[in-house]
């Protein structure tokens, strides 16, 4: 990597609100941990994420795009080239008839408040999810039935030529917390949702609800990046947890949350090593005690292995 071409590069293209350096990355996960990034771009358009690859590329640097950091575990030594930020500044949102257009910076909340307030359904599965348009495509995100797939038509990405290419939704090849854009390292733009009209108070009513079984069953207290494993066909990672006796499990400032064994939580001053212990801990502890292997969902992003 060319550090001073990178530096040198950005800050031509770059204004110095978007552009910071050594940017600490515990400000932009959920988890609230992360080391500093070397250079952190906050995008607003396409061609400023065009422009960010392409000096990345010219620079031989690498680069990580992220959106609201609700599934990402970032390193203590935080992590070396450019991070490319789509979030408040990339996150319109457009309501056509039944049809909801949202930059892949628009949070899941504000798109799904935008429906409730058009009086479309559709969209209130992920209004408790806090991440992103994008992260969602990327990794089909769902909650209490619904995932992603089901309401979203197509979505425009820039592929790695820096074209933009639209994507259907037959194309996206969606399944469980998989797309074929993350397949492919595809940067999500905006998506197009089809939704359905519906009476405003059920909307909301159905919103609140789905609020209030988040509330009284996960951490939401504490810093996290949600269900840090998967689903494992056939069970729930947080009864094998609980079965393997690792709720509660703690290393430094990381735990299996008490409240739901498939969180592990930040309790305040967790690192991100004190994490990656605890989730190292509980897999070997749940493949003794059941056979299962369980795949993290949270992904790791610095570490050296
Ligand atoms: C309290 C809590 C509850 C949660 N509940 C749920 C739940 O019910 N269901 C669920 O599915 N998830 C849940 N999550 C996990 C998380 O919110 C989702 O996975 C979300 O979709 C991640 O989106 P993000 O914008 O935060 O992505 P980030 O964490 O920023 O990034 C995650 C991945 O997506 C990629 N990415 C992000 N944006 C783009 C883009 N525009 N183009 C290409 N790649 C992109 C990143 O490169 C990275 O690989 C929860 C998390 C927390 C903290």
């Amino acid at each position: 990597m060319d550090t001073e071409l990178l530096a040198n590069l950005l800050e031509e293209h770059f204004s110095s609100d978007a552009l910071k350096y050594d940017e600490p990355m515990s400000m932009h996960t959920t988890f609230g941990i992360g080391g500093p990034a070397d250079f952190f771009v906050s995008v607003s358009s396409v061609e400023d994420i065009r422009r960010a690859c392409n000096i990345a590329r010219t620079a031989n640097a690498p680069w990580h795009v992220i959106g609201a950091g609700s599934d990402l575990l970032i390193a203590d030594a935080g992590l070396r080239g450019l991070v490319i930020h789509l979030g408040e500044h990339f996150a319109d949102i457009s309501i056509d008839g039944t049809t909801l257009h949202a930059q892949a910076g628009a949070s899941n909340e504000a798109v799904a408040n935008a429906a409730l307030e058009a009086g479309l359904t559709g969209y209130e599965f992920a209004c408790g999810i806090p991440g992103s348009i994008g992260g969602a495509a990327i990794m089909n995100a769902g909650a209490y039935e619904g995932e992603f797939a089901h309401v979203c038509t197509g979505v425009n990405c820039l592929d790695s030529h820096g074209d933009v290419i639209e994507v259907s939704a037959s194309e996206a090849d969606w399944s469980y917390r998989h797309s074929m854009m993350s397949d492919r390292g595809y940067i999500v733009l905006d998506a197009t949702l089809q939704l359905v009209p519906w009476n405003k108070e059920q909307i909301r009513e159905r919103m609140d609800d789905l609020q209030e079984r988040r509330a009284s069953k996960q951490p939401l207290e504490l810093g996290s990046a949600g269900s840090t494993f998967k689903r494992p066909i056939g069970y729930y990672a947080g009864k094998l947890i609980q079965d393997a006796g690792m709720r509660g499990h703690t290393r430094g400032g990381a735990q299996v949350s008490t409240k739901h064994c498939g969180f592990v939580v930040n309790m305040g001053s967790a690192s991100a090593q004190d994490v990656r212990n605890v989730i190292d801990d509980v897999q070997k502890a749940v493949l003794a005690d059941s056979g299962v292997h369980l795949e993290p969902e949270v992904r790791m992003w610095g570490f050296e292995d």
